[in-house]
């Protein structure tokens, strides 16, 4: 006997027909002899027409009251599974964030979490082997008593945080595919399937663009070792496959040096042409978008040919743009600079490997590629175990395909 946390997102109960057949998943595992937990996303599209629903009652609204909004979706899902489950003759509740209770940060729209008390889940456990059907995305700030969402995609993160606050012994991730991929298969019909993910890599691939996995889920996964499986709701419930082992990268036997390519298209460019180049320039620029809460990821510095000024080029949250080229405006003069230009129309492509700690020149080929292909790059970052560029998004496949090939991951 196991103890699992079994979790299906938007497209996998998309219907009630869908519903259904997820309910099957979750009978498999009941008559295996498991204690189960389930946790469920919104109905697809729900979440999207819910924040739509928001933003027209008010561009400015109130974070608190988007929660109480947005997370509906996902209660209506819980019930509708519990309905089902239990018209199959399987014992069964819903729990909505607050009753388990899952306790998240007052940061509305996008709450940490701060615990979860599985003892309600656990006493159905011990009384009839009850399944708990849980809300994802949503729970309750233990402060204020209000509800509080996870940001988007959250509902893997509640996945994986129940896991580890019920110490099971698994955390199956349902989803539209049959498991992590070397780079977003509906882009790159070459994309390979992976039996095994190191959680490293896993991290690196979710942060720079690979959606299969909210990042907060990966890093909860990491630091509470939960064995975190991503598979397929479509499989045949009788005979389904088992996805894809987020693990310990001492676990994996081969290890490629690029394991997959991410992309983004959450970046925004903005350059700041001849900039005075004197001591404090970056800290005038960088130091109000830091109070502000903008991320800033990539950086370049190119220093004029009169060699009094300098071109500073850098990248923000598209969500950030507009906020941080008014912010910049209203420092002309303080910075001094003559000109600022920026563009949403560009695409951040990665590759990730935790071979390129052992191995030099990874990224080089790529430049070269890429270069081949007539695309320009109009930044770099690298760090240990991944190095990123930026591109017209324009050219977004070409470059994701093209990298994809040169790194030897294209499917046979
Ligand atoms: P869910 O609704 O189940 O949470 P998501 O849409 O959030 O599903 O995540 C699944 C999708 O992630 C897939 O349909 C796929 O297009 C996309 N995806 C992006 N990168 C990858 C990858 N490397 N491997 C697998 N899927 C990926
Ligand atoms: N329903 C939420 C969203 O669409 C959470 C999730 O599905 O994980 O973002
Ligand atoms: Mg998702």
């Amino acid at each position: 006997m196991a103890r699992l946390v079994m979790k299906f997102g938007g497209t996998s109960v998309a219907t009630v027909e869908r519903i259904k057949n997820a309910a099957r998943h979750v009978k498999r595992e009941f008559d295996a002899g498991n204690q189960v937990a389930v946790v469920v996303s919104a109905m697809s599209g729900k979440t999207n027409e819910l924040v739509a629903w928001a933003k027209e009652a008010a561009a400015l609204h109130d974070p608190a009251e988007y929660d109480v909004v947005v997370a509906s979706g996902e209660q209506v899902t819980s019930g509708l599974m519990a309905i089902v489950l239990q018209e199959m003759g399987l014992p069964a509740r819903s729990w909505q964030g607050w009753q388990v209770p899952l306790y998240g940060s007052d940061a509305h729209g996008s709450a940490r979490i701060e615990g979860v008390d599985g003892a309600g889940i656990l006493a159905g456990f011990d009384r009839n082997r009850e399944i708990a059907v849980c809300s994802g995305f949503q729970g309750i700030n233990p402060r204020s008593h209000r509800i509080v969402t996870l940001g988007r995609g959250g509902s893997d993160t509640s996945a994986v945080a129940l896991a580890a606050g019920l110490k099971a012994d698994r955390c199956d991730i349902y989803t539209d595919v049959d498991g992590v991929y070397t780079t977003d298969p509906r882009v790159v019909p070459k994309a390979r399937r992976m039996d095994k993910v190191s959680f490293e890599e896993m991290l690196e691939m979710a942060s720079l663009g690979s959606k299969v996995l909210q990042v907060r889920s990966v890093e909860i996964a990491m630091v509470q070792r939960v064995p975190t499986y991503v598979r397929s709701s479509f499989d045949d419930p009788d005979n389904p496959n088992p996805g894809t082992l987020i693990c310990d990268e001492d676990d994996i036997v081969e290890q490629q040096i690029v394991t997959g390519i991410a992309f983004s298209r959450d970046e925004a460019q903005i350059t700041l042409r001849r900039v005075a180049d004197k001591p404090g320039v970056a800290a005038a620029i960088f130091g109000p978008l830091a109070d502000a809460n903008i991320n800033v990821d990539m950086i370049i510095q190119v220093v004029s040919d009169d060699q009094a000024t300098t071109d500073i080029t850098f990248t923000v949250p598209t969500a950030d743009y507009e906020r941080a080229k008014g912010l910049l405006e209203s420092k002309h003069d303080s910075i001094a600079y003559q000109s600022l230009q920026g563009a949403t129309d560009v695409v951040k492509i990665s590759a990730i490997g935790v071979g390129m700690r052992s191995h030099a020149g990874v990224a080089a080929r790529a430049f070269r590629a890429l270069a081949e292909k007539g695309i320009n790059i109009r930044a770099i970052t690298t760090s240990e175990i991944k190095f990123s560029v930026l591109i017209d998004a324009a050219y977004t496949e070409l470059a994701v395909r093209t990298l994809h090939s040169l790194y030897g991951l294209d499917a046979a």
